[in-house]
């Protein structure tokens, strides 16, 4: 029996928690999943039994709650393996089962089968790395790396258990307190179907206005490079790589970007890459799936008008 944490948002599971079910399948079942919060509908997703755990004090992330959550209803059923996303939250909360458990925490795997021992291929250096490793352990303890198995449905009849778990004081004194909202509501980086970034070839701060100005037109969302969080253009919440967002659009527009490696980590699951640069040779290129070669200050404008013609 496998247990696999899923991450939510107003009762709709997360695209990362669907792969990480996705993958678990190819592991092993029955798959039991569970949720903090509101109820989500798995049954298109291979789920034997959704465990809901409800808690007055659990209106917020709080990770050493989850964690408490989580170790003990694998206790409880017996999980032979406990899977979570590989995101910022699920690295976060896995790292505290496996400190909680004393047991080894394999990250940001795209492929695992079962043993003993379980064997497994992990993402290192950004995903610049493939690593094949073998996981000793009385129960595997995995996250998924985001963006890397497609999703894959699976009908089952699910049966949905609600709970009220015990907790201490202490793992709820971590939480998130507060909310800000930095765009004003617009379309978040992480989830965006488009994303138009912008590098040091933008400029300035002033000059994210012609980058701003097409994201809107395709209702996407804006990122940016590191050199551009770090001179202070952009806040770091834009920033798009191995120690930003990682994303997986539908077409992920780089301007004035030169590729480098630790960009790319977060953008190579874009679907499509277009990138606008006046170096031909730029590094970029040879992910990109369309290239402009120009002036950015002259090719994000000039595609801006266009659209607005086609209006
Ligand atoms: C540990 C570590 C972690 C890192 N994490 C990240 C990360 O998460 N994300 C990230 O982005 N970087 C990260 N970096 C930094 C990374 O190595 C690069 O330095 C950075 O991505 C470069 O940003 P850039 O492409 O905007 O700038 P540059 O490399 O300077 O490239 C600018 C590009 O703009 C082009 N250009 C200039 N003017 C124009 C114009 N007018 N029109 C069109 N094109 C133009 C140039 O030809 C060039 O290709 C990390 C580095 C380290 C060491």
């Amino acid at each position: 029996m496998l247990l696999v944490l899923v991450e939510q948002t107003g009762g709709v599971a997360s695209d990362p928690s669907l792969q990480t079910l996705t993958l678990a399948r190819s592991f092993g079942e029955p798959i039991h999943a569970l949720v903090i919060g509101s109820a989500v509908d798995l049954s298109h997703h291979g789920v034997a039994v959704t465990h809901v755990a409800v808690h007055d004090e659990l209106d917020s992330f709080a990770p050493d709650a989850w964690a408490a959550i989580l170790g003990q209803l694998a206790d409880r059923l017996g999980a032979g393996a406990v899977f979570a996303a590989g995101t910022d939250r699920g690295n976060d909360v896995m790292a505290r089962v496996a400190a909680r458990m004393r047991l080894p925490l394999a990250t940001n795997c795209i492929a695992v089968a079962p043993g003993p021992p379980v064997t497994l291929t992990r993402q290192r250096w950004g995903g610049s790395l493939l690593e094949e490793a073998r996981l000793h352990s009385a129960r595997a303890l995995i996250t998924v790396a985001p963006h890397s198995v497609p999703i894959e449905p699976a009908r089952a009849e699910t049966r949905v258990e609600r709970f009220t778990p015990q907790l201490k004081e202490q793992e709820l004194v971590v939480h998130v307190a507060e909310h800000v909202s930095t765009k004003g509501g617009g379309v978040s980086l992480a989830e965006a179907k488009v994303v138009v970034s912008g590098g040091r070839g933008v400029g300035s701060k002033e000059g994210f206005a012609i980058i701003e100005d097409l994201a809107g037109l395709l209702g996407a969302a804006v990122g940016c490079s590191r050199v551009v969080t770090s001179a202070g253009w952009r806040p770091h919440t834009d920033q798009v790589g191995q120690t930003g967002t990682k994303i997986a659009p539908e077409l992920y527009i780089a301007c004035g970007i030169s590729g480098a490696t630790q960009h790319m980590a977060g953008c190579k699951a874009a679907k499509r890459i277009l990138a606008i640069n006046s170096d031909a040779e730029a590094p970029i290129m040879l992910n990109a799936d369309y290239a402009v070669v120009g002036d950015l200050k002259e090719i994000v404008p000039a595609i801006s008008a266009e659209l607005r013609k086609r209006k």
